[in-house]
C-alpha cells in the first residue's frame, strides 16, 4: 500500500468529470487500498479518486462511530465505505447548513447547504451493487465526495468561505 499525494485545485484533474469504473481488477484494488491508507493518514472522513489524480468515479468514506474515535482515527474506528460509480437516487427536500473542509483545499472552511437525507446507489469494491442510506453529517460527507466526481468543490456552492479555524460549536468534516 502507498500514501498517494492529494492534489489541489491548480491541478485540472480535480475539475474534470470522472469516468465510470469499468473493471474491478488488481489495479483497481490497489487504488482502493492506497486511497484508504491515504485517507487514514490525512486524516479525513472522505476521499474521492480525482483528489489523488485518478479520474475515476470512486469514493472512500470513513465514518467514525463517535467523536472520540474521529479524533483518534484508529485503523478500526468507524465504518468504511468504498463506493464505485455512486449515484444519489433519493434526496430529501430539507436542506441543512454545515461547515465543510476539503483535503484538496487545506486551511479553508466553508458553509454549505446539503440535503439532510440521501440514498446512494453504487458498486462495492468487488463490483457488487450496494445501496446506502445516510443522514445529517454522514449524508453531507457523501454529497461532498460525489461532487468531486463531477469536478465540483464545496467552495463553488458555499455561502461563505474562510481561512483558519472552524467557528465554534460547529462540526467540521475534512474530506
Ligand atoms: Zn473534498
Amino acid at each position: 500500500m502507498a500514501i498517494l499525494p492529494i492534489i489541489q485545485p491548480d491541478n485540472p484533474i480535480l475539475r474534470k468529470k470522472a469516468h465510470k469504473v469499468q473493471t474491478f481488477d488488481d489495479k483497481f484494488q490497489t487504488l482502493v487500498d492506497d486511497m484508504i491508507e491515504t485517507l487514514i493518514d490525512a486524516p479525513g472522513v472522505g476521499l474521492a479518486a480525482p483528489q489523488v489524480a485518478v479520474s475515476q468515479r470512486l469514493i472512500i468514506v470513513r465514518l467514525p462511530d463517535d467523536e472520540e474515535s474521529q479524533q483518534e482515527f484508529g485503523e478500526e474506528a468507524g465504518k468504511l465505505y468504498v463506493v464505485a460509480n455512486p449515484e444519489i437516487v433519493k434526496a430529501s427536500k430539507d436542506m441543512v447548513e454545515g461547515v465543510e473542509a476539503c483535503l484538496s483545499i487545506p486551511g479553508y472552511f466553508g458553509k454549505v447547504d446539503r440535503h439532510e437525507k440521501i440514498t446512494i446507489k453504487g458498486l462495492d469494491r468487488e463490483g457488487k451493487p450496494i445501496r446506502i442510506k445516510a443522514q445529517d453529517w454522514q449524508a453531507r460527507v457523501f454529497q461532498h465526495e460525489i461532487d468531486h466526481l463531477d469536478g465540483r468543490l464545496y467552495i463553488d456552492i458555499a455561502s461563505e468561505v474562510w481561512r483558519g479555524e472552524p467557528q465554534e460549536d460547529e462540526e467540521t468534516e475534512v474530506s
